[in-house]
């Protein structure tokens, strides 16, 4: 059943469904009648005054609420974004997110937590491309105002009360000082890695964890709560890994905190020196070890980065209210060159550099094909120049590996022929390292690239070998050296 449901029953779920379905595909004729109605309850505005709102209230609420119940499964969420989500209700998506999709979309288009649903913002993109503008809005759908849940949004239209449109941000971006910024600014081809944080609360058990990084990538990347799962907070390994001379890229998912917290947090950490910031959606709490919690998603990756973007730029929270100072971070969101289909996933990348992303880090890639074909699209938009493109590559120990990795991690998609390799092989470890360095080497050789991101979980200590084999590095000192000093802390949580 889906996470935000209401008890229906299968038959019911399916008939809404439908109707939705048919909205999706007539959605240009649902957006004029619905321009129509607008109008309408304009013209109704002198009469509407007349009676007065309190009159008005309980019966156009009512209306409203049976009229796009049916057509659009609406959860009258009182900050309505039908018109600019395609005219699929948002608040369908099982992870509450305005923008979409999430990178956990399958292949055949289903929900990454329900595959009995298809995914409502997969349906956003195909009813936008048959409306007005063609396309969903560069700007993204602003969070909900949860204080307004349940009411109506037509009768302010009615009375002439309608909220003002969120002013698009046209600030001038502020420099983060990140070392990794200068880094991608320089053209130098960029390694980063993945840092899974400890089920520990001693410092010591982050610092072990280092050595196959030392001297071999730039910057590590610290998940928050990967796969929904309960470790060390990446707030907390990032500033480990600063005192140890490392740059930290922290990940911030909206899976587990409100705006509020996730505002206070940006701030913590640039004011400890964190400047790089990878904003994501997050996996659902229910792929993970706590299925119980609740999953917030107060805010989507892409009103996360316009969020801290204006906390950056503008200086001011999401509420408007101004900071004494603003935080200095250089922002960051996640692609996957391999979901389907392209259109949405260049569309999605778009969107989220409008919204403020300066670097992209994707899912793995061992489609060399499929990755080259990505970038001749984001070439040809220049999306490479508003922002760096690090590739995800990563060892595969063995074919029941990959075939894992197709099956459970959402948008990842391996070649037969590679799996047939490592099948083959008589050293399959090996040989999915040989092929994780091979692919390094082709994606280097793809113009637009900034750089490659390693995801080496369980098989970190190859990592110095694939670093060193590939050289891509090419005989320069990363920016995390094999000189860095290691902070002492055993015994000090
Ligand atoms: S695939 Fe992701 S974005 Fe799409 S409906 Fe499911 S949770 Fe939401």
């Amino acid at each position: 059943m889906r996470a935000n449901a209401v008890p229906y029953g299968i038959a019911e779920v399916d008939a809404m469904q439908a109707v939705r379905h048919w909205v999706v595909r007539h959605a240009g004729l649902v957006e004029r009648a619905y321009g129509a109605l607008y109008a309408v309850l304009r013209a109704m505005g002198p009469l509407a005054r007349a009676i007065g709102p309190t009159h008005l209230r309980k019966p156009v609420t009512g209306v409203e609420r049976a009229v796009k119940g049916f057509l659009f499964d609406c959860r009258m969420c009182g900050s309505c974004a039908l018109s600019a989500n395609g005219m699929a209700c948002p608040m369908n998506c099982p992870k509450q997110l305005r923008n979409g999709p999430c990178g956990g979309i399958r292949h055949d288009g289903t929900c990454e937590v329900d595959p009995a649903l298809r995914c409502v913002h997969l349906e956003a993109w195909r009813g936008a491309a048959r409306m007005r503008a063609g396309q969903l809005a560069l700007a993204p759908t602003p969070p909900p105002r949860h204080e307004r849940a349940g009411n109506s949004t037509w009768l302010p239209l009615m009375v002439g009360d309608e909220p003002d449109a969120a002013a698009e941000s046209d600030v001038p971006v502020r420099p983060s000082g990140s070392r990794l910024e200068a880094l991608f600014a320089s053209g130098t081809f960029v390694v980063t890695a993945e840092f899974s944080p400890p089920d520990s609360a001693d410092p010591a058990d982050v610092f072990i964890r280092l050595d196959p990084f030392r001297g071999n990538v730039d910057a590590l990347n610290v998940t928050d709560g990967s796969g929904a799962n309960c470790h060390m907070s990446s707030l907390g390994v990032a500033v480990l890994l600063a005192q140890a001379g490392c740059e930290p890229v922290m990940q911030v998912t909206c899976r587990d905190r409100n705006r509020i917290a996730i505002q206070g947090d940006l701030l913590g950490a640039a004011a400890i020196g964190i400047r790089n910031v990878l904003c994501l959606t997050g996996d659902h709490v229910g792929k993970g070890d706590h299925p119980g919690a609740r999953h917030v998603g107060d805010l989507d990756s892409h009103t996360l980065l316009a969020t801290a973007r204006q906390m950056r730029d503008a200086g001011r929270f999401l509420s408007g209210r101004k900071l004494s100072a603003a935080p200095r971070l250089l922002l960051g969101a996640a692609a996957n060159p391999s979901a389907l289909p392209l259109d949405v996933e260049i569309g999605r990348l778009r969107r989220k550099i409008a919204a403020g992303a300066q670097f992209v880090q994707t899912q793995y890639c061992f489609d060399l094909e499929r990755l080259d074909e990505y970038m001749r699209r984001v070439r040809a938009e220049g999306l490479h120049q508003r922002a760096a493109l690090v590739i995800g590559v990563g060892p595969i120990a063995s074919a029941k590996t990959a075939r894992w990795l197709q099956e459970n991690i959402p948008g990842v998609h391996i070649p037969a022929a590679m799996v047939a390799r490592l099948e083959q092989a008589r050293d399959p470890r090996e040989e999915g390292r040989r092929i994780c360095i091979e692919l390094i080497r082709g994606i280097r050789a793809i113009p637009g690239i900034a750089g490659i991101h390693v995801m080496a979980y369980r098989m970190e200590h190859l990592l110095p070998s694939i670093i060193a084999d590939s050289d891509v590095l090419a005989g320069r000192t990363p920016l995390f050296s094999a000189t860095s000093p290691i902070p002492d802390h055993r015994g000090q949580p």
